[in-house]
């Protein structure tokens, strides 16, 4: 065998027989990146390499064009940070290029109910993983995993089943904004949520299967969807005019934003447990922490938060995680993401020359610290959507962002 097997039932990945020409590229960016593995991950990684097109993400678009098509549903998406960065590279802008209001436009244009940003959903899985990373340092339950890659948490499951306690109890920021979205906002909208239809964009092909374990969300779409939606619709990107995201669950902070880099989903939650330790802002380290920034695979660093200091390491590709893992244990807080350079390289991001993949991921980083760094707020717990769901909502009713992954 020289291809990764596509097995019949996979919900996220396609092979197309007819186009693929057996040059084993697939089986060669399986190996390097996930290492000789025999299960499928759901990372996609393949997909971006495979030269004939053969392979694609499992298509779910045509399903929700026939949702908005039909006026007796209420259709909301809900769009990764990485989605923006990415977008742009089908339709002739420059690698990296944040196109967050032309993107937020075509979406209105194809015909979403409402459009709201995956950031609120990053923000609030940072208040939750804040929180339990602060409890679990205090209660020396450590270390703690990141669990939002749902790649990385099937991976634990299937080769280290040991870590399984150890990854986060919080669900995924797309997990998180899709409970909401059939709960807070189902309430406020006064919309029956049987009649609601979430459809979550992402960069990510693993989010189909991550949904078949959180049914809040309906559908999952990669950017490499919404690019033919856009295309088959005729709607001409380039010039759209720019458009905002829906109030409510509409905006995250800077920090939910460089969720989808690696090492972002960390800096995050730090920036916002040092504020829950000390009751004042972090220190402008916090705001560019160098060391695990940027593509690596692995990136490390001790941060002091007055009351404790912590040995941190992000990591990409779970191939790293198996080649550094008693050194890891050894760290107390690890960020894991299945994709080289984190979401921004995921498997449902457009397909992009093979020998530009590397230069392409740095342009994509680049872009979304220089959009944190522009955000006038930039921590989770300062987001005024985010305080208003913990006091109007959250605190009042019982609704369920955790998770044993026992699922
Ligand atoms: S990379 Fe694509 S063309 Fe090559 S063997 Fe795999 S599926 Fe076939
Ligand atoms: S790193 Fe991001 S895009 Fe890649 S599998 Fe994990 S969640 Fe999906």
């Amino acid at each position: 065998m020289n291809r990764v097997e596509v097995k019949k039932d996979n919900i996220c990945l396609n092979r197309i027989e007819e186009k693929c020409i057996n040059c084993g590229m697939c089986l060669k960016t399986c190996q390097s990146i996930n290492g000789f593995e025999k299960d499928c991950i759901n990372c996609g990684q393949c997909i971006l390499t495979c030269p004939s097109g053969a392979l694609t993400p499992k298509y779910d678009y045509r399903e929700v064009l026939n949702y908005i098509a039909d006026t007796d549903y209420t259709v909301v998406v809900f769009s990764a940070p990485a989605v923006r960065v990415a977008i742009g590279d089908a339709f002739g802008f420059k690698p990296g290029e944040f196109l967050e209001g032309k993107m937020v436009s075509a979406l209105k244009n194809i015909g979403f109910d409402y459009v709201f940003d995956t950031t609120f959903g990053a923000d609030l899985t940072i208040m939750e993983e804040a929180n339990e990373l602060i409890t679990r340092v205090r209660k020396h339950n450590m270390p703690m995993f990141t669990s939002c890659c749902p790649s990385w948490v099937l991976y634990t499951h299937k080769y280290y089943p040991e870590l399984i306690s150890k990854l986060s109890t919080c669900k995924s920021p797309i997990a998180m904004q899709a409970a909401m979205i059939k709960s807070y906002f189902a309430e406020m909208y006064e919309i029956p949520k049987e009649k609601i239809i979430s459809v979550s964009l992402t960069p990510c092909i693993s989010k189909k299967y991550e949904r078949s374990l959180y049914p809040d969300t309906d559908f999952v779409i990669t950017t490499s969807e919404l690019i033919l939606m856009i295309q088959e619709l005729g709607i001409d990107f380039k010039n759209l005019e720019e458009k905002e995201f829906d109030k409510l669950l509409g905006k995250g902070s800077g920090g939910g934003l460089i969720f989808g880099v690696s090492g972002g989903v960390m800096e995050s939650i730090l920036r916002t447990a040092y504020y829950m330790v000390n009751k004042e802002k972090a220190p402008q380290e916090f705001y560019e922490l160098t060391a695990i920034r940027g593509a690596k695979d692995i990136k490390e660093a001790t941060v002091d938060l007055k009351e404790f200091t912590l040995k941190i390491a992000a990591v990409s590709k779970v191939s790293t995680v198996r080649d550094n893992y008693t050194k890891l244990l050894n760290y107390d807080f690890i960020e894991v993401m299945a994709c080289p350079g984190g979401c921004i390289g995921g498997g449902g991001q457009p397909l992009v020359a093979i020998k530009d993949l590397g230069e392409i991921r740095e342009k994509r980083i680049e872009s979304m610290y220089a959009a944190d760094n522009n955000m006038e707020i930039k921590e989770s717990y300062l987001n005024p959507e985010i305080q208003d769901a913990y006091d109007s909502y959250i605190n009042k009713n019982t609704i369920k962002l955790h998770t044993n992954h026992d699922e």
